[in-house]
């Protein structure tokens, strides 16, 4: 393929910024403890195991104990999820997920139960928080394999699952931060009579300084929002590259048994009523008893074009192993874009992929930075961060492209 492995050079204005925020965002993120990446993002482990998302790691302990003792693979997948979904601070899924551009909550989730072949999924429900369970309630108490938004909601009501408002103030406030951080273009945010209110940085200035000007004043406008300090940056990367962030889960059992999970809040500030890939069957979670399961994390819309997971699965039926199938999926991405990397550079896409004999693979269309490189979740006793296979070396920018200040607020003079 023309476009093949080779270094990303990012250069551009928006790269730069995007980079700056970053780069403050990690530093926060440091004050974490790291855990160590092993491995090489592809091998055999032994059942019972569990793939997931590098965010699985928490709950993959949960996850791994039920296997052994015998639970479902479906509740033991789901179970990973639900740890997630119930944290408030994990802002890709559940209670605190980011919301739409109207600042509302908007879960989606699916799952697939390989020994009785079944499937179910939710699409766009608002205010039921675990919605990996609901999915399942879907496929084990109606006769649909898939309901959206309210009437998900309904169901999930007479199923006993409890109403509540998902948008934690954490969140409320990044949307307020990255509604007001357009204050220039529309009528949200300080207005011209508020003593704050400052024009466009956009100057003589060059692109180094603007950008920190830039970053400063999102910096001023979080404070005002009564954002943490702790999370300010990372708030700030969120408002202006708005973030993926789902969970994928698949379980294998000693008996072979195999299911698949997928849980998220979506794509942060999506119009109302956007579903990705992640309630779709086949695009963000498919499993199949015979051969094994896949589930994906990353731009909803360009694996639903390739219907990733249900592609993935097929490839290993054919024969192909996990991180072959995982890579020719990818490849399919970047060939609905006749691989042109202005367009691919957009776009970032991960495969969490497991064979029923313990075959594994995790793989991303771009490895992201050296020193923090896109990683998964293994377990199979032994809990691990492996990288992820990348297609491409170099870091996905994040869509929709922006620039500095898109649009002056000043009339050029006549
Ligand atoms: N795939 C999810 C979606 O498009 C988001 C993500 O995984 O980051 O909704």
């Amino acid at each position: 393929m023309e476009f093949s492995r080779r270094d990303f050079i990012v250069t551009s204005a928006m790269a730069s910024l995007a980079a700056r925020a970053r780069a403050l965002a990690q530093q926060s993120a440091a004050a974490r403890p790291p855990v160590q990446t092993t491995g090489k993002g592809f091998g055999t482990g032994k059942p019972p195991m569990l793939i997931s998302s590098a965010n699985g790691w928490n709950g993959s302990d949960l996850g791994y104990q039920m296997l052994r003792e015998g639970k479902d693979t479906l509740d033991a997948a789901i179970a990973v999820g639900k740890v997630q979904e119930d944290d408030p601070n994990d802002s890709s899924v559940g209670y605190g997920g980011l919301p739409n551009e109207e600042g509302v909550v908007e879960l989606d989730s699916s799952c697939m139960h390989g020994p009785t072949r079944r499937a179910g999924a939710v699409g766009g429900v608002r205010n039921i928080k675990n919605v990996a369970l609901l999915a399942q309630a879907v496929m084990n108490h109606t006769g649909h394999v898939m309901l959206v938004g309210e009437g998900a909601e309904r169901f999930g009501y007479a199923m006993g699952f409890e109403k509540m408002n998902l948008l934690t103030e954490r969140s409320r406030k990044t949307w307020m931060l990255w509604k007001e951080m357009h204050s220039n273009q529309d009528w949200w945010g300080p207005g011209l009579d508020d003593p704050s209110w400052q024009p466009d940085a956009k100057g003589e200035a060059p692109e180094a300084a603007l950008h920190d000007e830039i970053l400063r004043r999102l910096d001023e406008l979080a404070a005002r929002l009564g954002i943490e300090p702790e999370y300010r940056q990372i708030a700030i990367e969120q408002a202006l590259h708005p973030p993926h962030g789902t969970i994928h889960c698949s379980a294998l059992n000693e008996k072979d048994e195999i299911s698949g999970m997928t849980t998220t809040s979506g794509l942060a500030w999506k119009l109302p009523g956007r579903c990705g890939d992640t309630p779709i069957i086949g695009a963000g979670c498919y499993t199949d008893q015979d051969v094994g399961s896949a589930g994906a994390t990353g731009s909803g819309e360009e694996n639903i074009r390739v219907a990733g997971a249900h592609t993935i699965v097929e490839n290993m039926r054919k024969g192909m192993s996990p991180q072959e199938a995982g890579l020719d999926a990818l490849k399919r991405i970047a060939r609905n874009f006749n691989n042109d990397e202005k367009k691919i550079r957009y776009v970032g896409m991960n495969y969490y992929i497991l064979r029923k004999d313990g075959a594994y693979a995790g793989v991303t269309l771009w490895s992201g930075p050296a020193d923090r490189p896109s990683r998964f979740c293994v377990n199979d006793g032994q809990k691990r961060l492996e990288p992820c296979v990348a297609l491409f070396q170099g870091t996905a920018l994040s869509y929709p492209p922006r620039t500095p200040q898109p649009r002056p607020n000043v009339p050029p003079p006549r």
